[in-house]
């Protein structure tokens, strides 16, 4: 087995330089197709490390199917620094999110699901699966020959429609990022959430299967739409296509010791696939529904004393913050004048935190999953 490295063009820019990307494939006969890639949120580097960790342990095994690595994925945003900082979640000309602008492919093509469905209705899985992954390649390059055609590339969704179409025939998804300052957690969307504890997390949040133009939800929108065109015609799929996106930790961060332990998520869900031999292991995670997972913003300004760290569980009652206002200090008793502590109003567990104590009102404070369960 040998690696097929390529280099891809991604963005040219004004003086002329062109970034591109480089995918790494490790192919072995027939089998699943799994795509990993990191660092679409420029600051959010610890995927890469990851990468690395995976390719070593690869060495000298046998795969069976095929893995496609791609580092560093967004060029552009892990370029963007202002001053040590890098500004990596949003797009710095437009303001979009870069993990917010893929495609639902099969709405966005016009797709038609009835007819595929009905011209498959006896043909066995693999059949549907191969013939399907064939049809949404078409329907892919249909899609982007328009827009180029119509010259409505944008710089916000070049880069998503470049990796989506890599990752189009894939049987798993990992879109590896990180939070601001946070604990390892998983999205997992609500049917492949059984799946999930594969994956090894100790925190998964779980989604609905529905699009919000991430990359996880383009890349299994396809197969949910399908699903459900199958459902209408009395046949019950079970979907053995997974996306997940991965958090590792902070942004900023890249640690090759914690590394070791985070590809073992990867190495486990490649033994599920049977990509990797070997038995899984399975985890037993806390989940929290998205509609649970709520944002705390800061009820006033000032500068942050967090008494909880990403990965505590707090109660209710349970000191989370204090706040300190400069404009109100009493110099006859400075620190009791001006502080002001946030409590729980109920249990949960801490997932994010803002990675600055110098807070204005409103701010995002904490992310935190409540009515968790396991
Ligand atoms: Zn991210």
């Amino acid at each position: 087995m040998s690696w097929t490295i390529k280099d891809i063009p991604v963005k040219e820019l004004s003086t002329g330089e062109v970034l591109s990307i480089k995918t790494f494939t490790l192919s072995n006969g027939e089998g699943p197709h799994i795509h990993i890639q990191a660092s679409v949120h420029g600051a959010e580097i610890q995927g890469n490390a990851v990468i690395l960790k995976l390719m070593e342990a690869l060495k000298g095994q046998s795969i069976q199917g095929s893995i496609t690595l791609i580092p560093m994925a967004n060029p552009y945003a892990t370029l963007n620094k202002h001053g040590t900082y890098t500004y990596g979640r949003y797009n710095p000309v437009t303001g979009d999110n870069w993990n917010r602008n893929y495609v639902d492919i099969v709405k966005a093509s016009g797709f038609d699901l009835d007819e595929f469905c009905n011209s498959h209705k006896d043909s066995t899985w693999e059949d549907i699966k191969s013939s399907y992954k064939t049809k949404l390649s078409q329907a892919f390059s249909k899609y982007t020959n328009t827009l180029k055609d119509q010259n409505r590339i944008q710089d916000n969704n070049k880069i998503n429609i470049i990796l989506q179409e890599l990752a189009l025939g894939a049987d798993g998804i990992l879109d590896l990022h990180t939070g601001p300052t946070a604990t390892r957690y998983l999205y997992s969307a609500e049917y492949e959430e059984a799946i999930s504890k594969h994956m090894l997390f100790r925190h998964v949040l779980v989604i609905p299967n529905d699009f919000a133009g991430a990359m996880d939800e383009a890349s299994f929108m396809p197969w949910i739409h399908l699903k459900d065109a199958f459902a209408k015609l009395g046949r019950d799929i079970n979907l053995d296509v997974e996306s997940f996106t991965l958090e590792f930790g902070s942004e900023e961060t890249f640690r090759m010791d914690e590394g070791s332990k985070d590809v073992e998520s990867i190495l486990n869900y490649l033994k599920f696939k049977n990509v990797l031999a070997g038995e899984p292991e399975a985890a037993n995670p806390h989940y929290s529904k998205l509609k649970d997972y709520n944002t705390m913003y800061a009820p006033r300004g000032g500068l942050v004393d967090y008494h909880v760290a990403p990965g505590d569980h707090f109660k209710e009652g349970d000191k989370l913050a204090t706040f300190y206002q400069m404009k109100d200090i009493d110099p006859e008793n400075p620190i009791a004048s001006c502080s002001h502590t946030l409590v729980a109003n109920a249990d949960g567990i801490v997932i994010n935190r803002c990675p600055s104590s110098n807070v204005h009102q409103g701010m995002e404070l904490f992310q935190i999953m409540t009515n968790t369960y396991r």
